[in-house]
């Protein structure tokens, strides 16, 4: 049984994200390129920065258990890069364009804050706490991430696509 205990399951999910995370690495400049509104470009930059060291907690975490980070693809995560692959490709509006991304990126932050919140979960109940913590951080950061972007569609990016 390759799954027989929370810990095996705990392992699989973190290796999950931590493909994920590397398949956002190579999209979000992407997205800045694609985005017109110059703070939501900018967020994405930031929130690149943020996933660099996503991806650290995540090798400190797999450090400490003497495993690979490696071996899993994330098939949610390259399905909903495709979805922002897929409009990046439309003839848009600029402004829609800028709507547009946003839809897609606050699905894969969603996507995110529901795997990291699993393995925070499971990180404290294993005992592991220093990960919990780390898990914690990078929880954070995708919920601001995502707060950040309702924020900007809200206050101008949605009206400017009208
Ligand atoms: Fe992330
Ligand atoms: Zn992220
Ligand atoms: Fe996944
Ligand atoms: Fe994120």
């Amino acid at each position: 049984m390759k799954l027989a205990t929370l810990q095996d399951l705990y392992v699989a999910e973190l290796k999950d994200l931590y493909n994920a995370e590397n398949q956002l690495l190579k999209a979000l400049p992407k997205m800045a390129k694609a985005a017109s509104d110059p703070d939501l470009a900018q967020s994405f930059l930031d929130h690149l920065e943020e996933t660099k060291v996503q991806i650290e907690r995540l090798e400190t975490i797999f450090k400490e258990l003497e495993l690979s980070p490696k071996g899993k693809t994330c098939k949610a995560m390259k399905g909903l890069i495709e979805e922002g692959s897929e409009v990046m490709s439309e003839n848009a509006d600029p402004s829609v364009m800028d709507a547009a991304l946003i839809t897609a990126a606050q699905r894969v932050e969603h996507y995110e804050m529901a795997g990291y919140g699993c393995v925070r979960t499971f990180a404290h109940i294993l005992g592991f706490d220093d990960a919990a913590d780390l898990l914690q951080q990078t929880l954070d950061e995708e919920g601001a991430a995502n707060k950040k972007l309702t924020e900007l569609a809200e206050s101008t990016i949605n009206s400017e696509a009208i």
